[in-house]
């Protein structure tokens, strides 16, 4: 990141309010991924998906960032999500509901003007039945199954929604959509099959535009942008693709404090269980961030931090407010209570730390926790 980062990191030893590091959020890196992906799927228009408060990094500060540079169409998975968010953006700002229309909740959504991604046909039936009672035309975006069976109108319910939207005129339908299940793995069959059924839904629905890509979808190439791709991950940093070099640039950054140093003799067993036992004289470090802050206990033994490009290997269990790292690698001295460790940042991606905890950059994400000292740039 910039020199200004590295510079607080050197000359800064505490951290403010209280808390254990520094989660530093680049709303403008953000803003350049929207850009990038913007630009791929042009003609077609870039969303951005927000859900789980933009995958644990704010949805109010990314959905205004982003309104900034020209998004005007959000997703969110739940409705209390939408509620949240509503007020937060400007009244041209659409939000869309992925998860669909909430039992109970269906009058509150058409009040508050948030758009239902509709699943099935039962869904359509109860959006026409309130759009008739408040006398008003509601908004609406179709999902079909492709392929996942997660959510979206079945195949066998196609011709009876068809039907339902010949003889009723109370839904404005603003696109069709489906999504994805294997984009992030470019080789997969499954993308040219859920592609082909999209082409035959289109073919029945003439009158509807295609959204499909998710940010794995938007580098598979044009057939599959539609005119409005929905990407999540690759706006916050996160790989879009397995198996190729990142195209993101990194949006988050994560400093943990030390809260103790110590040398220990071979033989000392470190963390809980005793489970690591140092094999010579050793240099430790206990930084203050464990797995209630969204570092995972599966990065036990495996994972790391930094220090100016030097990786210190985290040692024995994390622990749920703190873990150990193996410091012998700097010349003595160098960290101390207070310095601060790079968990995140130049030297480990979110897809890095991922890997070593056996998990996705998505689950990194949204786990981050409410204890750092979160700063947007
Ligand atoms: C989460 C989600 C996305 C965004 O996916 P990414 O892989 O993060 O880009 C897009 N569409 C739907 C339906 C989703 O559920």
């Amino acid at each position: 990141m910039d020199g200004g980062v590295a510079d607080f990191r050197a000359t800064k030893l505490t951290v403010d309010n209280g808390a254990c590091g520094y989660l530093t959020i680049d709303l403008a890196a953000l803003g350049r991924n929207y850009d990038k992906l913007s630009s791929i799927v042009a003609p077609a228009r870039a969303a951005a998906v927000v859900k789980a408060d933009s995958y644990g990094l704010g949805a109010s500060q990314v959905s205004k960032a982003l309104y900034a540079r020209g998004c005007r169409h959000f997703f969110v998975a739940h409705f209390i999500e939408a509620l949240r968010l509503r007020p937060q953006l400007p009244d041209n700002a659409t939000i869309f509901v992925l998860n669909g229309l909430q039992p109970g909740n269906e009058a509150a959504c058409a009040e508050g003007g948030i758009v239902p991604v509709i699943n099935s046909l039962d869904q359509l039936r109860q959006w026409s039945d309130i759009a008739r009672s408040i006398q008003r035309r509601l908004p609406a975006v179709l999902q079909f199954d492709t392929g996942m069976s997660r959510l979206g109108i079945a195949p066998e319910d196609r011709s009876a929604v068809a039907g339902h939207l010949q003889t009723s005129d109370d839904i404005d339908i603003l696109f069709i959509m489906s999504h994805l299940a294997s984009a992030d793995e470019v080789d997969s069959g499954q993308n040219a099959d859920q592609l082909a059924e999209m082409r035959r839904i289109a073919a029945e629905f003439p009158d509807h535009e295609v959204s499909f890509a998710n940010s794995g979808g938007i580098f598979l190439g044009e057939d599959f942008h539609g005119v409005l791709a929905r990407p999540g991950i690759a706006l916050y940093g996160g790989a879009p693709s397995g198996g190729v070099a990142n195209p993101m640039e990194a949006v988050v950054r994560l400093d943990i404090a030390v809260v103790q140093t110590r040398t220990v003799p071979a033989g000392t067993h470190v963390g809980y269980g005793g489970v690591h036992v140092t094999k010579g004289q050793t240099r430790l470090a206990t930084i203050a961030a464990g797995y209630a802050d969204g570092l995972p206990r599966s990065l036990s033994d495996r994972g790391a931090a930094y220090y100016n490009g030097v990786r210190l290997p985290i040692v024995g269990r994390v622990s749920m407010d703190s873990m150990t790292i193996d410091i012998s690698a700097l010349p003595e001295g160098t960290l101390s209570f207070g310095s601060l460790v790079e968990v995140l940042g130049d030297h480990q991606t979110v897809d890095d730390l991922a890997r070593d905890a056996g998990l996705i950059s998505y689950e990194i994400l949204t786990s981050l926790g409410h204890r750092y000292n979160r700063q947007y740039r």
